[in-house]
């Protein structure tokens, strides 16, 4: 059987011409060396955590997972141990009572703020969904409504740190300073872990007392070291995303010091019981078999990201990053210049699924957001954004947040089936 043939005639029963074909082979061929690169700290990334699994003695009898109360359950004291390991941090609380990052974060923060303190943002506004979290729009139950104050020292226009503005701001009633490692959906760009260790150095010289947490969604295992190897006291992120390698049915963590687990502990259950309850129900193997498949998942993620980058920059569209940056989490941005370009766009993501691939996405209102957004899907996981995805606000430049990837190949048909989209539509 020739493969090659055979592979190209299954493409084309799903609806791939000869012409995405080939546009996508001459994006590949150049992109080939960059996969290398991403497989080696994938490989590294696999140990890390392969280490931390044999350290820790996981074992059949961590996953059988506890009902009620969820004392002395074995499997989630051990996954948080793993997590610590893996981090390299004193401690760890992962929860599938953590029913999001942004809920991780909404812990984390009220956990370790008391009121009258002051919390910095040193590197821009934070991600959307952190602005009734903190305040910064009105909303009742915030952090500003317990007496919690907010600043913000924003990226200089070159998206260099403004070292003198957060000498500035860091003052005496400064508790906490939060840094997003993923632009999230903002342009500017993300942030390595090398940047985040600057900061945090300069931080911490000033005020060595002042607790850093990074919010580091969407950049677990890109890179060989994480935020917590360079000095960050608190790390936390969703587990459908990187972390939980497309298999977390639900889930958040927050990994760092001893005594600021304790104290978010505090906050997701109560004050005293601490990390002694929660039941894991049936999920703990899941979630240990997800970390473990993490490293792959990510780098899968990673090389969808740089392709689609390669193939829709030489088709002329702006992309950030560029297919030839290094990256330092796995979400690229593609203006398709368009609403039929974004919405072609969807389609083709949407159309590459293998749950609800039948579906046509629709831009919609949605709470929060002052666009109608159109999204792509169709995940195992409702809403997992670890798996191959892609999102956008009807606006100029009609900008197409596109991440994920559970394998390279998916990810790889999803970008060929947009590019196919947008030819049957004319627009390329
Ligand atoms: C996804 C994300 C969050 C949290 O989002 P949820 O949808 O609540 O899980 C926070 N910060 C960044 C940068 C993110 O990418």
């Amino acid at each position: 059987m020739d493969m090659e043939f055979q592979k190209k005639k299954l493409y084309e029963q799903m609806g791939i011409s000869q012409r995405a074909i080939a546009l996508g082979e001459a994006a590949e061929e150049v992109c080939r060396p960059r996969f290398e690169r991403i497989d080696r700290i994938a490989e590294y990334n696999q140990m890390k955590v392969l280490k931390a699994f044999r350290d820790r003695h996981v074992g059949e009898s961590h996953f059988s997972g506890s009902t009620g109360y969820g004392y002395n359950d074995i499997g989630r004291d051990t996954l948080e141990e793993v997590y610590a390991s893996v981090f390299h941090t004193e401690d760890a609380l992962v929860r599938a009572q953590l029913v999001s990052g942004t809920h991780a974060l909404t812990v984390a923060l009220f956990g370790n703020l008391r009121p009258g303190d002051e919390m910095l943002s040193p590197v821009g506004k934070p991600y959307d969904t952190l602005d009734q979290v903190i305040g910064i729009t009105q909303q009742k139950g915030s952090l500003k409504d317990y007496g919690v104050s907010y600043r913000q020292v924003d990226l200089k226009a070159d998206g260099s740190f403004d070292f003198e503005g957060i000498r500035a701001a860091l003052n005496e009633r400064t508790r906490l300073v939060e840094i997003q490692r993923s632009r999230g959906y903002s342009s500017r760009p993300t942030l390595s872990v090398g940047q985040i260790g600057e900061l945090i150095r300069f931080v911490k010289e000033i005020r060595p007392d002042v607790i850093c947490m990074v919010d580091n969604c969407y950049g677990e295992f890109v890179e060989t070291v994480e935020p917590s190897d360079v000095g960050a006291d608190l790390v936390v992120g969703s587990l459908i995303k990187n972390p939980g390698g497309g298999l977390a049915p639900i889930g958040g963590y927050i990994a760092g010091k001893a005594e600021y687990i304790e104290n978010a502990s505090f906050r997701l259950t109560a004050p005293g019981l601490g990390k002694e309850l929660g039941a894991s129900l049936g999920v703990s193997r899941t979630l240990y078999q997800g970390l473990f498949l993490s490293p792959s998942v990510t780098a899968s993620a990673e090389k969808g990201a740089i392709f689609a980058a390669q193939i829709y920059q030489d088709l002329g569209f702006s992309v950030r990053p560029r297919a030839e940056e290094i990256r330092h989490d796995i979400i690229q941005s593609i203006d398709l210049n368009s609403p039929e370009g974004l919405c072609a766009f969807c389609l083709g993501i949407q159309a590459a699924a293998p749950v609800d691939s039948f579906v046509t996405p629709v831009p919609s209102d949605m709470p929060g957001y002052g666009d109608p957004v159109i999204m792509a899907a169709g995940s195992f996981i409702s809403g997992a954004s670890i798996e191959l995805s892609a999102d956008g606000p009807m606006r100029e430049p009609y900008t197409a947040f596109f991440q994920g990837g559970l394998t390279w190949a998916h990810a790889k048909m999803g970008i060929l089936m947009s590019v196919q989209k947008l030819i049957d539509a004319s627009l390329i």
